[in-house]
């Protein structure tokens, strides 16, 4: 059920702005997420009719009446590329409802590209067509992975054409569903242009908001917001890496309390396994690339305990040393779940101590011998190698270094006569665990490049082959790209 978005604007008016989202020229739904349109009980017809178009277009609720609310801008701060910016805030984005869904759970609905809002500084406030239909696959592609994230209810074009660098290009919308927008950035915000008593306020609202339960620890509940958030985010950071996924842009103003994985712009998963992988255009020395996040989520947590730990105590020295000590959990937090989900991979339902050093090895194997994350991971669960014991074909995965892999199948070999599974059993389980198919770059940009024209079957093709990643079909979008059809760089789209 559709509400206007009551709970943003229950906070204090510090913290929004009320909206009037402009009529767009001729909105044009090019994407409806069913499901999740069914999800959150909305009905597909009424969202394709006039004032379907309006709701998703600019927020426009039927029956809403002059003193609910309208769409409103969130304010927020950020560190962009290590930069602190005191004021960012949505400046072509703006929630437009709330909805409970089919389960209960309360989400709120945003479209991105308004046009201007009160935060869009020099930017024009628009969105357009080629990042908007990448947020809406690669989101839900997370999602069919079963890995926290902002859904894409929809993407519209607007009927305007948007300059940017490349030339002129379609204006285009996406209309996102989260458990909740606030950010990092959002307690920045509180705290450089307010103070602790508006610092107060948005952990009390997150709280009430996100983990009702942290509400029972009384003053402590502060504190119990900062662990709860260093949990969430060393969980979701581990599963980022289990699937070679890349956010690009880990500012701030882009990690969420929710836990979602948040904003879509540069994003990438990689082909082949590198550590120091990164695609985004704008991340020139690399402070985003695939194996630094574990330590960048940290960084980013570290700016919110900042902002918090006044509340956790009136002794100063008291409340810095509980902020220090949670921040201290992270690391081993975060090997926890990386192991045990690398683990998992690996088809390894026993422990030993040197599975971190094996799993180390493994991955220093498939960097050296350039081999395809995704493919090597979900070979190595086929029947073939899993239940056979024929790796003859997984090798043919690693070009660069046969030798380093024979070594390393050896270890995988030695280590596997620990496990207790049958093989069928362990099979099984690991074609569960590792993706047939991702969102591959190149993919995803030939997908773009043909719904420029207007043509969206590529699009539609592999969004409907990315909800079931994990099944097996004869599709060819497990090739991982030819070296003429690698992409190097994303955009942010701005
Ligand atoms: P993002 O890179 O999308 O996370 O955005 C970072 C900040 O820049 C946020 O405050 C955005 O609202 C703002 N921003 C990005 N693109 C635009 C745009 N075209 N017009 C206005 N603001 C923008
Ligand atoms: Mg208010
Ligand atoms: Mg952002």
């Amino acid at each position: 059920m559709l509400t206007p978005p009551h709970q943003a604007a229950s906070l204090p008016d510090f913290f929004y702005r009320p909206l009037t989202l402009p009529v767009a020229t001729a909105p044009r739904l090019v994407a409806l997420n069913t499901d999740l349109a069914q999800q959150l009980g909305l009905d597909v017809d009424w969202l394709h009719s006039a004032e379907g178009l309006a709701f998703l277009s600019r927020g426009l609720l039927p029956g809403r009446d002059d003193t609910s609310p309208g769409p409103v801008a969130m304010a927020y701060a950020g560190h962009q590329f290590g930069q602190f910016v005191p004021s960012l805030g949505d400046g072509r984005a703006a929630l437009i409802a709330d909805c409970q869904m089919e389960d209960g759970c309360l989400v709120e609905l945003q479209i991105k590209g308004t046009g201007p809002t009160p935060f869009s500084r020099s930017g024009d406030g628009q969105n357009t067509l080629g990042p908007a239909l990448r947020e809406y696959l690669v989101s839900e592609a997370m999602h069919a992975l079963g890995i926290p994230t902002t859904r894409a209810l929809a993407v519209l074009t607007t009927g305007d054409m948007v300059d940017r660098s490349e030339g002129p290009v379609p204006g285009a919308q996406i209309v996102r569903v989260a458990r909740s927008h606030v950010r990092v950035g959002s307690f920045q915000y509180a705290a450089a242009h307010g103070g602790l008593e508006h610092v107060r306020q948005l952990a009390d609202f997150t709280i009430q908001r996100l983990f009702p339960d942290l509400a029972a620890e009384g003053p402590g509940r502060y504190l119990a917001l900062l662990k709860t958030t260093i949990k969430q985010q060393a969980q979701l950071v581990a599963r980022w890496m289990e699937v070679g996924f890349i956010h690009g842009v880990m500012n701030t103003d882009n990690c969420a309390l929710s836990g979602e994985t948040l904003d879509y712009g540069p994003c990438a998963f990689m082909d082949r396994f590198d550590p120091m992988k990164r695609f985004s255009f704008i991340d020139r020395d690399g402070r985003y690339a695939y194996g630094r996040q574990p330590a960048l989520a940290l960084w980013n947590l570290s700016r919110l305990a900042e902002c918090l730990f006044p509340l956790f105590d009136d002794d100063e020295d008291r409340a810095i040393d509980q902020a220090q000590e949670a921040l201290h959990d992270y690391d081993g937090l975060f090997h926890h779940h990386w192991l045990a989900g690398f683990r998992r991979k690996l088809g390894l339902e026993t422990r030993d101590d040197h599975d971190i050093r094996l799993l180390e090895h493994v991955l220093e194997t498939m960097h050296t011998g350039q081999a395809d994350f995704t493919n090597t991971f979900r070979m190595m669960g086929s029947p073939e190698v899993a239940i056979d014991g024929d790796y003859s074909a997984l090798r043919d995965l690693f070009p660069g270094n046969r030798g380093h892999f024979d070594l390393c199948r050896t270890e995988i070999l030695h280590r596997l006569t620990l496990e207790t599974r049958p093989p069928e059993l362990r099979q099984k389980t690991m074609q569960g665990t590792n993706p047939r198919i991702i969102p591959r770059n190149h993919q995803v940009e030939a997908a773009l490049s043909q719904a420029m024209t207007g043509d969206y079957r590529l699009f539609h093709k592999l969004h409907e082959a990315l909800k079931t990643p994990f099944a097996e079909a004869d599709d060819g979008l497990d090739a991982a790209p030819r070296p003429e059809e690698e992409v190097h760089h994303t955009f942010c789209g701005t």
